[in-house]
Order: C-alpha cells, then sequence, then structure tokens
C-alpha cells in the first residue's frame, strides 16, 4: 500500500486495519509520547520526523472520510494538503489527547494548537494619561512613565502554585466552586471558600507570590513621543498591558495625551494662528516686526497699505505631523488697533490728516469681503 518512501499509516501507528477511533487515538498517543522531540533531546531531528509522520498518519486515520478515501486508494488519494502534510484541525485533537501537555505552537510555528481551548487569555489593556506643555508636544520628548502593573511571576510562571508541586481538584466542593446547602425546600448555592470558585487549589503555594501567581509592581516604561501630538492622540506601547491569566500573552498600553494650551498660538491641525496688533501708521506705512515662532522669533514683513484683519502665511514653520506628513504653517493675523486716548497734540495731527485722508463711506462689494480675502490666502 505504501507508495514511493512513504510508510502505510497503519504501520506507522502499530495498529490493524479495523482499528477503533479510539485504538487509533491511544496508539497515536504513545507514538507521539515517544516520539516528541522534547523527549528526545539527543535525536531531536530524527524524532520530529518521526512525530510528524504519526501525526499525519492519526490526522487521516482519526478522521472517517479520509479514512476512508485512504483505505479505498491510499496516499495517492489524499489531497495534498493531507498528503504533505495535515491540517491544521489536528491541533485540536491534541488537547484532548493531551491536555496542555506540550507546547504544539512551539514546535510547529502554527500557533493554531490552543486555539478555542485553551484557559490562557490575553492580558487587559492598560490607559495611562499623560499630560504635556505645548512645547513637549512641539518638539517631541523622550520621557519614562512609572507604571503600577500587575506583573506576571516567573518563580511559579503565573500558576500561584509551588515549583513541581501542581494543582488539584478542591476538595471541599469536589471541583464545582460552589457549594450548595439544602435548608427546608430550599437549596441556596454560595462560592467554595477554599478555592474561591476557581474549582482548584494549588498544592502549595508558590512563596514568591503568595500563590497569586502575580503581584504588584512598578515598572518604569520609556516612551518616545513623536513631535507634533495634540489632546486625544492615544499612543499604544504593544505588550505592555497587563499579563494574561495563565500564561496568556499580555496585553497593550495606550497612552492618551492631553497637550496645554499655548499662550498665544492656537491650533487647527499642524497650523498655527496668532493675532498681532499693530497701530495704524505701523499698517499704513509699512514695518518689520518680531513676532513669536515655535522656535524663537519670526521676522514679520508688513507691506505698507496693509489692512486691519490681513493674515500672512509663513510656510513650513508650524507643527509636525505626527503622522510623518511634512509641517504645518505659522499663520499672523493682523488686526489694526484704533487709537482710544490720545494727547491734544495727536489729535490735532490726526485732525490735520483727516481733511486730506478720506475714505468712501459706502457699502464695501461684496466681493472684496474680508472671507473671501481670508479664503484667498488660505488657498
Ligand atoms: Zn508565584
Ligand atoms: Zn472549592
Amino acid at each position: 500500500m505504501a507508495k514511493g518512501n512513504q510508510r502505510d499509516y497503519y504501520e506507522v501507528l502499530s495498529v490493524t486495519r479495523t482499528a477503533a477511533v479510539d485504538e487509533i487515538k491511544a496508539a497515536y498517543r504513545k507514538a507521539a509520547l515517544k516520539w516528541h522531540p522534547d523527549r528526545n533531546p539527543e535525536n531531536k531531528s530524527e524524532s520530529e520526523v518521526k512525530f510528524r509522520e504519526c501525526t499525519e498518519a492519526y490526522s487521516v486515520l482519526s478522521d472517517p472520510q479520509k479514512r476512508q478515501i485512504y483505505d479505498t486508494y491510499g496516499h495517492a488519494g489524499l489531497s495534498s494538503s493531507a498528503g504533505q502534510g495535515f491540517d491544521n484541525t489536528v491541533f485540536q485533537d491534541f488537547h484532548d489527547i493531551f491536555g496542555d501537555f506540550f507546547g504544539f505552537e512551539d514546535l510547529f510555528g502554527r500557533g493554531s494548537g490552543r486555539r478555542g481551548r485553551s484557559r490562557a487569555q490575553r492580558g487587559a489593556d492598560l490607559r495611562y494619561d499623560m499630560s504635556l506643555t505645548f512645547e513637549e508636544a512641539a518638539a517631541g520628548v523622550a520621557t519614562k512613565i512609572k507604571l503600577p502593573r500587575q506583573e506576571f511571576c516567573e518563580a511559579c510562571n503565573g500558576t500561584g502554585a509551588k515549583k513541581g508541586s501542581g494543582v488539584q481538584t478542591c476538595h471541599t466542593c469536589g471541583g464545582r466552586g460552589q457549594l450548595a446547602y439544602t435548608q427546608g425546600f430550599f437549596s441556596i448555592s454560595r462560592t467554595c471558600p477554599d478555592c474561591q470558585g476557581a474549582g482548584q487549589i494549588v498544592k502549595e503555594r508558590c512563596p514568591e507570590c503568595r500563590g497569586q501567581g502575580r503581584f504588584e509592581r512598578e515598572k518604569t516604561i520609556e516612551l518616545r513621543i513623536p513631535p507634533g501630538v495634540d489632546t486625544g492622540t492615544r499612543l499604544r506601547v504593544a505588550g505592555e498591558g497587563e499579563p494574561g491569566p495563565n500564561g496568556g500573552p499580555a496585553g497593550d498600553l495606550y497612552v492618551v495625551l492631553e497637550v496645554k494650551e499655548h499662550q498665544f498660538f492656537e491650533r487647527r491641525g499642524a497650523d498655527l494662528y496668532c493675532t498681532i496688533p499693530v497701530s495704524v501708521a505701523q499698517a499704513t506705512l509699512g514695518t518689520e516686526l518680531q513676532v513669536p515662532g515655535l522656535n524663537g522669533e519670526e521676522k514679520l514683513k508688513i507691506p505698507e497699505g496693509t489692512q486691519s484683519g490681513a493674515v500672512f502665511r509663513i510656510k513650513g514653520k508650524g507643527l509636525a505631523d505626527p503622522r510623518g506628513g511634512g509641517k504645518g504653517d505659522l499663520f499672523y493675523h493682523l488686526r489694526v488697533i484704533t487709537p482710544s486716548k490720545l494727547t491734544r497734540e495727536q489729535r490735532k495731527l490726526l485732525e490735520q490728516l483727516g481733511t486730506t485722508l478720506r475714505v468712501e463711506n459706502r457699502p464695501a462689494e461684496r466681493g472684496s469681503s474680508i472671507f473671501d480675502k481670508v479664503k484667498d490666502i488660505f488657498g
């Protein structure tokens, strides 16, 4: 029946052609325990081949449909997936047969062995709120945070049991986790006080964690906050959440940022806006101003005849986009300040000026409204 160098599946498992499913399962268990590479450290590569061989045989013979095809057509009848290896469903049976005895993911690198069966769960995600000054958020910052966190006890692998002692069924409740009391017609259940409802107790508690499997520890985590973050930005630090119960993977840490407002700048995305007051004379005659920028001062040239409300832009001097897409701009919005208190001399000069300086006091046409002007500049 064997084709090429493939051994007959019945021969591999040393069972007869009429063997029942239970017999095949038992034979496989025996063979797998014998050939598991962890049990054959001196002969790892040969045992791995044998282990795969018997697993493949079992994956076919334990499936009535595949077994019938194999009985009729031999290896050639099986689909390439069954013929060249075995599909992942066989790994689900491992836990029926062996429990958690072996780390199958490690052996096959598929991660399918624990699917849907395991008690191991992913740990909880943690949230850490962090406040930054505007300058820190603009420049980015490398910092350390101290996080009180449940740490997995390494001495007992999180089981809470002293090394080598294992767990046993709770005698008080017989593994049910609940105790029932009957009083007259009533039956009342309550959580078993000895195992706290787990149904299992450790024989001897791990001395490191006093049987808890974990303990709270302050963990220092280094954080790199990219430049340009804003209030509400959420940074994910993978694997720095709580450890998973029963040795499951850790959750993630989310650092949620709050950025304090700047004294002058208002932020819209990566762009910054600031209002600069100027005098009538400055706006009329033009000038050069030193204005606050993100990194020190910026020079802003005000041309002759600048109107109140005009907006000037300095390109690329805004905030960084934390998603890595360039930089925003700086916008300066000019406000011409009308003098409200004048000395006698100023009043005289202005009155004099007023006789020759005239504006037609008729409504501005719609096309020249301030909104249209701003739109032009923002483009
Ligand atoms: Zn422990
Ligand atoms: Zn109990």
